[in-house]
């Protein structure tokens, strides 16, 4: 397999290194920090990606991006996830909100909603998941009720990313629970400054403003703030989780770390037991075919032929080599990797890389369900 993107690929990252080099700091680790800098800092870099039109290089230049193409934008992605995400949650903007909006939104919404993210001026979060549906979001419980030509919105959602951070939200709500499940949940664009929406962080190892709970209070909406059709939710989330699960290229960061330890280890690297160099070897073979299988999804997306199962393979390889280069760089390491902070090795990256990876296969929707998707795919089935 040749994963040699041509000549302006290369330009584009050589372009992207040196961006990141200028204006991210060596020790930077993302975005949900106790320094609110962190957070200023990717609000800053998205401005300048932006002002190059490279925050949404691959978007049409009609709604604010570059008119590039979705193999200029894995560049871009795969250049940001290897050094920890200097667009912050922005990232999920032009990674599945955008595009869902794009194909989903009316003309008013294109207007209203994608400059603003092509141009780093908004921090999107994702209303889905509730206490008591996660993988099955048909059973969702909050509820929009018909009030008027609008609705009334009472519920409550969990595990909201960055919903502390953001200015907009997309909810996912039931409009009608006597419909099949397909059917019942409607998607709403939802200010987060709407009256009724409260936000409360949830303290984890994910740092301190990853998590969040969302609580809906009689919170009014209209025709306008619809995504999409009224029930016709459900497919425009299978569409943005696909688009989710391939935006996500963590194999870089573990391509990157996997080479910062062996670089950082000199002559200890000699020193380290053979089975753990043999699994580092392992480890980047299995990033190449995570890089591979992400390709496969990245093509699929450039014909405009997107498949679930597609996405959700590059997903599993993707989670799990995550999670094996955890193990490994935390062995490697040992008890210097375990300061959480920027003193640790390598700037704390391998305790925040060790500590993301726990959740990756429960993220963007568990490993076990994506397993079930990609069996129905292959084996046919409800
Ligand atoms: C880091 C992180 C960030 C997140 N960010 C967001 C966000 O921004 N917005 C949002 O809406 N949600 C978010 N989530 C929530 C995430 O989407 C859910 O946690 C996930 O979909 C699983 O749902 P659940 O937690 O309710 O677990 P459950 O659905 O209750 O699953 C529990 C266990 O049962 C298994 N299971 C469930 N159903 C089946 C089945 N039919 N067959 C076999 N096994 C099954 C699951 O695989 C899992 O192991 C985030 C989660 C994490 C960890």
């Amino acid at each position: 397999m040749d994963y040699d993107l041509g000549p302006d690929a290369e330009a584009l990252r050589t372009k992207l290194r040196a961006l990141i080099a200028a204006h991210i700091p060596d020790d930077f680790l993302g975005a949900c920090t106790d320094d609110p800098e962190d957070l200023a800092l990717t609000e800053r870099f998205c401005k300048t990606l932006a002002a190059d039109n490279l925050l949404a290089l691959a978007w049409p230049e009609e709604f604010g991006g570059g008119g590039g193409d979705v193999w200029q934008q894995t560049v871009v992605r795969e250049e940001m996830w290897a050094h920890h995400e200097p667009r912050g949650p922005q990232y999920m903007g032009i990674n599945w909100v955008g595009p869902a909006i794009m194909r989903h939104g009316s003309d008013v919404q294109r207007g209203k909603h994608l400059p603003p993210i092509a141009d780093g001026e908004v921090i999107w979060c994702q209303g889905f998941s509730e206490p008591e549906a996660g993988s099955d979001l048909a059973s969702m419980r909050t509820q929009a009720t018909v009030d008027g030509d609008g609705w009334v919105i009472n519920g409550q959602k969990v595990w909201t990313s960055y919903a502390l951070m953001a200015q907009w939200c997309v909810l996912a709500a039931c409009t009608d629970p006597t419909a099949s499940a397909s059917r019942r949940i409607t998607l709403f664009l939802l200010p987060m400054d709407r009256a009724g929406v409260t936000t409360r962080g949830i303290p984890s190892m994910l740092g301190p403003h990853h998590l969040n709970e969302l609580f809906l209070d009689n919170v009014r909406v209209g025709p306008d703030d619809v995504l999409g059709q009224v029930g016709g939710g459900w497919r425009v989330i299978k569409d943005a989780l696909a688009y989710e699960r391939v935006g996500i290229a963590r194999y870089a960061r573990c391509d990157s770390l996997l080479a910062r330890l062996r670089e950082s280890l000199g002559d200890e690297w000699d020193r380290l037991p053979g089975g753990l160099r043999s699994r580092w070897v392992r480890a980047m073979i299995d990033v190449r075919v995570a890089r591979l299988l992400a390709y496969t999804a990245v093509a699929q997306q450039e014909s405009g032929q997107p498949d679930d199962a597609t996405a959700s393979i590059a997903r599993i390889a993707t989670t799990r080599t995550d999670q094996s280069v955890a193990e490994l760089l935390m062995e490697a390491v040992g008890p210097d990797g375990l300061e959480g902070d920027r003193h640790a090795v390598l700037h704390g990256a391998v305790d925040d890389h060790w500590r993301y990876a726990q959740a990756a296969t429960v993220a963007s929707g568990t490993i076990e369900v994506q397993r079930m998707l990609v069996a129905r795919s292959v084996l046919g089935g409800r």
